[in-house]
């Protein structure tokens, strides 16, 4: 496997993004980024510093405050802010209400761009988000968009959180894809040169073998 291959995806909220990235990235022994994760360390920062989520110039004016450190081993993805560890912390339900309106501020953006490219540095690495192939690494060697229906992500992502309310989890979903796809700074668009996967009639297994594929039929995986 080529150090240098950079994996770019993208897609809506619960599409089975970061378990997909997971997989392909220990599959072909590359690092794994979930830039999501860093998008919720800021939030649980701002949350935690008593910054009001909703108004943009006191996100915009704290954005470059925390220090946010991210592991990319696929196996053990970490995240810390200020050198605590914010695993757990990011996951939950205030943190995922809060998440795209700090996400829309762009001194947020400005301020994680940097940091994702450094992390990124010469490749060998898969990266999850909403505008990786469009705006972090648009030279990136394969690029997806990943989506499902919204019932089939709902249904996932109930599963996952132990039976919460798939109904509400589906609302939950869709408001996020709202504003991640409205906003002015780097909205969720499917980048050019992307492949659409669909992953609603696969297994998670089934689409890992599809994306590494995909890599593998781009030479990047030589
Ligand atoms: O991937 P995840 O659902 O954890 O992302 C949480 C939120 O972070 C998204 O809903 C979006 O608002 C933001 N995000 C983003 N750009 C990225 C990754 C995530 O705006 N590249």
């Amino acid at each position: 496997m080529s150090s240098k291959v950079v994996v770019a995806i993208d897609g809506t909220s619960g599409s089975g993004k970061s378990s997909t990235a997971r997989g392909v990235a220990a599959r072909l022994g590359l690092r794994y980024l979930d830039t999501g994760a860093q998008f919720r360390a800021i939030t649980w920062w701002m949350l935690r510093n008593g910054v009001d989520v909703h108004d943009a110039a006191a996100v915009a004016a704290r954005a470059g405050d925390p220090v946010v450190v991210s592991g990319t081993d696929p196996r053990d993805p970490t995240i810390t802010v200020d050198g605590e560890d914010a695993s757990i912390a990011i996951r939950t339900e205030q943190v995922t209400n809060a998440v795209s309106p700090v996400s829309a501020v762009p001194q947020v953006r400005e301020h994680l761009l940097e940091l994702q490219r450094t992390i990124i540095g010469d490749g060998g690495i898969v990266v999850e988000g909403r505008d990786i192939g469009s705006v972090v690494w648009p030279d990136a060697e394969v690029k997806l968009y990943v989506t499902a229906d919204p019932a089939a992500r709902a249904a996932r992502r109930a599963a996952e959180e132990g039976g919460s309310d798939q109904a509400v989890t589906e609302q939950s979903l869709l408001a996020r894809d709202r504003i991640d796809s409205g906003r002015a700074t780097a909205p969720l668009v499917m980048a050019e040169g992307a492949h659409h996967l669909d992953t609603t009639p696969y297994t998670l297994d089934e689409v890992i073998a599809q994306v590494v594929a995909l890599v593998e039929d781009a030479g990047a995986g030589a």
